[in-house]
């Protein structure tokens, strides 16, 4: 676990889903590099507390609060980023990471389930982002703060190029995500916009708890990783740290796969 510092300090952070699982690994580990964070929550308050309590205990310069909202719907994005801009000042960093699945074979899969993943993985991504542009803009750059005007992370997966039987909607909502991110960083850039996903493999949280919790799962689910381990929400909390940071200005429009080589086609290995 990385050390506090003050890597992002002064900047705020708005984390999407950052009550539970990977959100709430990211939201930690801007916490420990001294950034004022968001923890955004829909339904579980009482962890979405709990992950800023522990933030206010470990930041050395940052301050952590929780906000409600559901990022599918356009008022209350609205409402998050007014209530974090009351609060802090200004928003440097979103990382949209909220994000849900409602399995089907997709000649079963009902409108509604469809809609949901697509209202929340997608939708929800773009509404985070309009706002977060639109705040950049209007604050203009922070000399000193941070290189560039503004950072956004968006949390797809791996299925933005893997094909997933059964969890089509999913899918079809992360590869949409990679025209977004490319296109935001097309028209941003010019502006000192960094836009950039992460796209996390097989990491432990309760999305996938049907893939990881006996040993017969974890045994198959490792014949998909070469590295031969499931990832663990710390494993994306420090990719996106650093992405956030300066340290990693130059880096604009890419994808960052944290997947233990899972799209290495690891079925090949012993098929040539
Ligand atoms: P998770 O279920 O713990 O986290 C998802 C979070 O999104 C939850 O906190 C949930 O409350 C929140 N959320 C759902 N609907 C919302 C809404 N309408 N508004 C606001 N928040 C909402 O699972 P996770 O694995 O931590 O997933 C986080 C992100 O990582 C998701 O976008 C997921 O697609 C992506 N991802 C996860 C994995 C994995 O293996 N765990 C792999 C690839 C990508």
């Amino acid at each position: 676990m990385q050390k506090p510092n003050e890597r992002l300090k002064g900047q705020t952070a708005i984390v999407t889903g950052s009550s539970t699982g990977i959100g709430a690994a990211v939201a930690l580990a801007l916490g420990r590099d001294g950034a004022n964070v968001v923890v955004n929550y829909h339904s579980s308050e009482k962890e979405a507390q709990e992950v800023a309590n522990q933030i206010n205990k470990e930041t050395i310069c940052g301050e952590a609060i929780v906000i409600q909202c559901d990022v599918s719907k356009e008022d209350q994005v609205q409402a998050m980023f007014k209530q974090t801009i009351e609060k802090f000042g200004t928003v440097d960093i979103l990382v949209a990471n909220s994000g849900l699945q409602k399995d089907a074979p997709l000649h079963e899969m009902t409108l509604k389930d469809w809609q949901l993943v697509i209202d929340v993985n997608l939708t929800g991504q773009f509404l985070c982002a309009r706002e977060a542009l639109r705040e950049f803009m209007r604050r203009g750059i922070r000399e000193g703060v941070s290189k560039s005007l503004g950072k956004i992370i968006h949390m797809s997966s791996v299925h933005q190029i893997i094909p997933w039987a059964g969890h089509t909607n999913y899918a079809a909502s992360k590869g949409a995500l990679v025209m977004l991110m490319e296109s935001i960083c097309q028209e941003y850039a010019p502006l000192k916009v960094r836009c950039n996903s992460i796209a996390p493999g097989a990491i432990k949280t309760d999305i996938n708890r049907d893939a990881w919790e006996t040993q017969e799962a974890l045994n198959k689910l490792n014949e998909l990783i070469p590295y031969k381990r499931i990832g663990i929400p710390e494993d994306i909390g420090s990719v996106a740290a650093w992405l956030a940071s300066d340290e990693s200005e130059y880096i604009n429009g890419t994808t960052i796969f944290v997947d233990g080589g899972m799209t290495c086609y690891p079925g090949f290995t012993e098929n040539g």
